[in-house]
């Protein structure tokens, strides 16, 4: 019974996911965002924004040198509670990271509000950048989007998209690190100093 009850909030999250766009007040928004840093990148010797090797690690080392909302997320398949990134809304201009490897995944130009509730952009930053996988859990017909590099689970790819690619990239902003454009942060210092 208790297995049943867990599958079924489960599912519903995924069905969330999976359905329509939702709008919710930007209040509801703000409340749930969350300042806390991913990954503490000291205890993370493979984490690297500009290595490309690929990285293989036993379970139990990802469990040492992830946070464990990390872990839950990229190494047992976690789904985050809808609402509650901080990137769900942002309109920074950057990169997003891996936050399991620091492989850069998206710019923030493909990023768009699907209301969803999670982070989502139409296309990743490079072909080998993400990669894919069939998922039939949960009684759905789904594609996993994992790394390319380290192979931690992000979310899932939609084929209702925008163009040019069609495609929804919808990601967990658990596993996802920010970093700003410089030249963007440039600008802006600039025009805000007159
Ligand atoms: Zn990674």
């Amino acid at each position: 019974m208790k297995w049943i009850s867990i599958t079924a909030i489960a599912t519903t999250f995924m069905m969330s996911c999976y359905s329509q766009p939702k709008q919710t007040s930007p209040l509801t928004v703000t409340v749930q965002q969350k300042e806390t840093m991913h990954t503490d990148k000291k205890d993370n010797p493979v984490y690297s924004n500009t290595d490309t090797s690929k990285v293989v690690l036993k379970e139990e080392e990802w469990k040492k040198i992830l946070s464990p909302e990390v872990y839950y997320i990229a190494r047992e398949k976690g789904t985050e509670r809808p609402w509650t990134s901080k990137f769900e809304n942002s309109k920074e201009v950057g990169t997003y990271y891996c936050a399991a490897c620091g492989n850069p995944l998206f710019k923030s130009d493909t990023k768009f509000e699907s209301g969803c509730g999670w982070p989502s952009f139409y296309e990743p930053i490079s072909k080998g950048s993400i990669i894919y996988a069939p998922d039939h859990s949960y009684g759905m017909d789904r594609t996993e989007v994992m790394c390319g590099r380290c192979k931690a689970h992000l979310g899932h790819v939609f084929e209702d998209g925008p163009p040019p690619t069609g495609l929804r990239y919808c990601i967990n902003g658990v596993v996802l690190d920010f970093q700003k454009a410089k030249e963007a942060e440039k600008k802006y210092e600039e025009k805000k100093n007159g």
